[in-house]
């Protein structure tokens, strides 16, 4: 299910533009508008869903795959020499868009 307010459930749906770099049934991954790494990715379920708490055994199958699928994804937009994956979860970690993101940052040597 998709959430007519949220950004990248408008991204899903096509109705705002974004680089995309990876699309299948379950998964869309594109460039974060406003990077933080050399490479900045977000890959993101096509289902809106807000926290890993939300998560049910259909989710956590469409999690596994994204997982499974990000190390290629990586390799192929720059990430040769490693990358960070980052899910912030709520207001103490500064989530700002509400649907389950997995931000992909590498391409570069990462502070911290
Ligand atoms: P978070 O703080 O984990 O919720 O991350 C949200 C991320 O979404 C931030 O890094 C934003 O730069 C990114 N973002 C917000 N709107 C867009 C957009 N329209 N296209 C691409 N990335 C976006
Ligand atoms: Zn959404």
């Amino acid at each position: 299910m998709l959430d007519n307010k949220c950004v990248f459930c408008k991204i899903l749906r096509g109705e705002i533009p974004s680089a995309k770099v990876y699309e299948d049934d379950e998964m869309l991954v594109f460039k974060d508008i406003e990077p933080k790494a050399k490479v900045h990715l977000l890959a993101v379920p096509k289902d809106h869903f807000k926290l890993l708490a939300d998560m049910d055994e259909t989710r956590a199958k469409v999690l596994s795959h994204m997982l499974a699928k990000i190390p290629q994804i990586a390799a192929q937009n720059g990430c040769t020499n490693g990358y960070r994956l980052v899910i912030n979860q709520g207001d103490d970690a500064g989530q700002t868009v509400f649907h389950l993101h997995i931000h992909i940052l590498g391409g570069e040597n990462l502070p911290w």
